[in-house]
């Protein structure tokens, strides 16, 4: 029999909305936002990513993507060498050329995106003046913007957040007489985002998803907006819609089908949709996520989870696994703590939840050593080393790159920390 999923969230115990948070400053052990490329370039399929360099950044992102050499990539880097870099070379020159090859040799780009670096953030190279000055050029068959993703004092789901943010003014203005319409924000999987299509379609809300799978199909945006943020890393792509008119509608994110519901009701309340609607239209996906999630909560309940700051998504993960798996949280980092955007997910975590903000790794090492906990979230830099220290992790990055939001993801976002325990359990036997 599955678990019987409340349709009205409940904070626990008062939640964590006002705990203390441990700040840390120190040594940081994370990626840096050149990773967004890599799930941001099949979103848009029309883009392409041109990373302004050096060859420490072409191999980051070419060996995190995977890059299979008989494909035409959506994503390239242009190097900065020590020509460049000693002011003998016009960089803004070079990059021009650089552009106008790439742009004659591939006419299916439709949008391009020049993305800084830790190097041309060092030499100050403005791209944003490069890309006004080159979309000058292409207009009007292609849009040239910039970004940075670079890993000072950043963290890498920063990359999409800063991404995302650079295309708002380019969204068209709505007309003031539209209709109330949902913009869902945050890059989510094909097939995820075609079920939540399904879903708001069967509640008859008008919704569209930014970033779009086409440059040319950038949703409208203006006082009739109402958005829903599917991702929690995307705070400054949230300031610039609601600088465009959008309204926030405050809500969990869509993980684990309690997340998931509460998502749903947001959106529903916000266009006057019925609750019993929304249960008639999700019963059947939340019986079958009940089912397969009892499953998984067998091998999870109990077990304690101890999160490094990496993903920007450690507080919704933690309040799924302690409410809808039964883990006991040892302890949840996360890079940056966005009161506002967390305020529904800190209200449900177990009260007395020990959260920390920033990082300190060796002290946060010391901790974990400390606690031993059954499973640690880390990024990859330190996932090694902890299981060689006979510690069971999971990559964070893993869990942005998984279709994990939705009802039908559920079981698969639980079986991601089930696997590690199981494999470990296999090894030890
Ligand atoms: S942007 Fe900075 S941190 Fe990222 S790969 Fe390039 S040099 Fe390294």
């Amino acid at each position: 029999m599955s678990p019987v999923i409340p349709l009205r969230l409940q904070p626990q115990d008062g939640g964590c909305s006002d705990a203390p948070v441990l700040r840390e400053r120190g040594q940081r052990e994370v990626f840096c936002g050149l990773t967004g490329i890599i799930w941001l370039h099949r979103k848009i399929q029309d883009a392409f990513f041109l990373v302004v360099g050096s060859r420490t950044c072409a191999h980051l992102i070419q060996s995190a993507a995977g890059v299979m050499i008989f494909a035409e990539p959506r994503f390239a880097t242009a190097i900065i060498d020590e020509r460049d870099l000693a002011g003998l070379a016009d960089a803004n020159e070079e990059l021009d050329r650089v552009v106008t090859r790439l742009l004659e040799r591939r006419p299916d780009i439709k949008m391009l995106f020049l993305v800084g670096s830790c190097p041309s953030e060092v030499i100050k190279l403005d791209l944003s003046r490069a890309a006004s000055r080159l979309s000058q050029r292409f207009n009007p068959h292609v849009r040239v913007l910039n970004y940075s993703g670079s890993g000072i004092e950043t963290t890498f789901t920063q990359g999409e957040d800063a991404c995302l943010a650079s295309l708002v003014p380019e969204l068209p203005a709505a007309p003031a007489s539209s209709a109330t319409e949902l913009m869902v924000v945050g890059t989510l999987a094909d097939v995820v985002e075609d079920q939540f299509a399904r879903v708001f379609d069967q509640l008859g809300i008008p919704v569209r998803f930014f970033p779009p799978r086409q440059a040319n199909a950038l949703p409208p945006i203006g006082a009739h907006t109402r958005y829903l943020l599917a991702q929690p890393f995307l705070a400054d792509t949230a300031r610039a819609l609601e600088g465009r008119g959008a309204q926030r509608l405050p809500a969990p994110f869509p993980l684990g089908v309690e997340g998931t519901m509460a998502w749903l009701a947001a959106a529903c309340d916000a266009f006057g949709v019925s609750r019993t609607r929304l249960e008639a239209v999700t019963a059947a996906a939340r019986e079958r996520a009940g089912t397969a999630l009892a499953r998984q909560r067998a091998q999870l309940e109990n077990k304690r989870i101890f999160f490094f700051p990496d993903s920007q998504l450690e507080v919704p993960l933690a309040r799924f696994l302690s409410r809808e798996m039964g883990m006991q949280l040892v302890e949840v980092g996360t890079p940056y703590l966005h009161r506002q955007h967390l305020a529904e997910e800190l209200a449900m975590l177990p009260a007395g939840t020990r959260l920390s903000e920033g990082q300190h790794v060796e002290n946060q090492l010391d901790r974990c050593h400390a606690e031993q906990p059954d499973i640690v979230v880390c990024g990859l830099g330190l996932a090694n080393p902890l299981e060689a220290q006979g510690l069971t992790t999971k990559w964070a990055i893993e869990l942005v790159f998984t279709p994990i939001q939705g009802f039908d993801q559920a079981a698969d976002l639980a079986e991601l920390f089930s696997r590690p325990l199981t494999r470990r359990l296999k090894l030890a036997a």
